[in-house]
């Protein structure tokens, strides 16, 4: 069997997932909250320096917004007092940015 030019195309045409993380930075650690497009759905992902490793924090959310909010909100039952600082990311970004190292300002 052949394969179809044009098929492979639309293959190699699917978009990634949808992604959004945000990072919250706190004294003593951080926390990466992500939320991902999965099949039937969106799932949010919560992991945090100060939670034990084997405890991950799993939401799952009928949209992106959704999700983004559920896994604010267990950041918050976690990190009550916290107020975000220069190494948050204070909004939800788009793509993988967040994992960069922040590279500061050249002079
Ligand atoms: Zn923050």
């Amino acid at each position: 069997m052949a394969i179809d030019p044009n098929d492979l195309k639309a293959f190699t045409k699917l978009p990634f997932p949808s992604v959004r993380t945000r990072k919250h930075v706190f004294e003593g650690g951080y926390a990466i909250l992500t939320v991902m497009q999965v099949r039937g759905g969106f799932e949010g992902n919560l992991g945090c320096t100060i939670l034990e490793m084997n405890k991950p924090v799993f939401e799952h959310a009928g949209s992106m917004g959704e999700g983004c909010e559920k896994l604010e909100r267990r950041f918050r039952e976690i990190m009550p007092d916290h107020q975000c600082g220069s190494g948050c990311f204070g909004d939800w970004q788009p793509d993988s940015s967040i994992f960069k190292e922040p590279t500061g300002r050249t002079q």
